[in-house]
């Protein structure tokens, strides 16, 4: 890439904070912008419904290495240096395939920890995201159907997601791969509220090659207090 004013400032700004904070740590976590999210409860709070095993693979192999992979394609772009994750996924089509593939697996399995809770910590769905689900898809049941059926039929690995479309209404959608629905030119774009990873990594060892099981008893440790708070969020945000 050719090296443009922004990088030259970018290097500048960089140098003058190193040299003034003195430290090498300080470089170092300049050069590695994005950090591997923790869980946030143990490697067993899910199973059986997913086993410690899947997790602590998932969790430590796969998704450190996206994001190992993520932050060593920034340090390599530096026109890239202090974007967000939503600005790389925007951009994507414009930047080297390491960002598309990256930034969007490393968004996608950040949101994806969240998406789930350990027992007693679930919740149930709000009053106010029934009336949505009910208003969209006709009740709960047919929401969780029409998500099951995304991530089912989506070819190969990819994931499923709920979005809160510009239009104000909940939709289902699937993407292939890295992809989601904040990247610039994703086919169906909306803001994310639920997703479930349909890699076969998210689920080989418990289900072997029955996606559909996998799809319908995941519903056993969603969140549904994370998702009842994203979508308040999202729909305040268009309000
Ligand atoms: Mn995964």
């Amino acid at each position: 890439m050719p090296f443009n004013r922004r990088d030259a400032l970018a290097l500048a700004a960089g140098s003058v904070a190193v040299a003034a904070v003195g430290h090498k740590a300080q470089a170092q976590a300049a050069a590695s912008p994005f950090t591997l999210p923790p869980l946030g409860y143990a490697l067993d709070a899910l199973a059986p419904t997913i086993d410690a095993e899947t997790m602590m693979l998932h969790h430590d192999k796969h998704h450190a290495g996206y994001l190992k992979a993520l932050n060593e394609a920034v340090a390599s772009t530096p026109s890239t240096a202090g974007d967000t994750l939503e600005a790389l996924m925007q951009k994507a089509a414009a930047l080297p395939p390491a960002f598309r593939k990256n930034a969007g697996q490393h968004y996608a399995h950040s949101f994806f920890w969240k998406a789930m809770a350990p027992a007693g910590q679930r919740g149930a769905p709000s009053d106010a995201l029934m009336a949505a689900v009910t208003r969209d898809f006709g009740g709960l049941d047919a929401m969780k159907s029409a998500f099951e059926k995304a991530g089912a039929t989506q070819f190969g690995s990819g994931w499923a997601w709920l979005i809160l479309g510009a239009d104000g209404k909940l939709a289902v959608t699937s993407t292939g791969n890295a992809d989601t629905p904040l990247m610039g030119d994703a086919a169906v774009k909306g803001q994310p509220l639920l997703v479930n990873d349909v890699w076969e990594h998210a689920y080989y060892l418990t289900y072997r090659n029955r996606r559909a099981e996998y799809l319908s008893k995941w519903w056993d440790v969603v969140s549904w207090n994370r998702l009842n708070a994203l979508h308040g969020e999202a729909v305040a945000r268009k309000a």
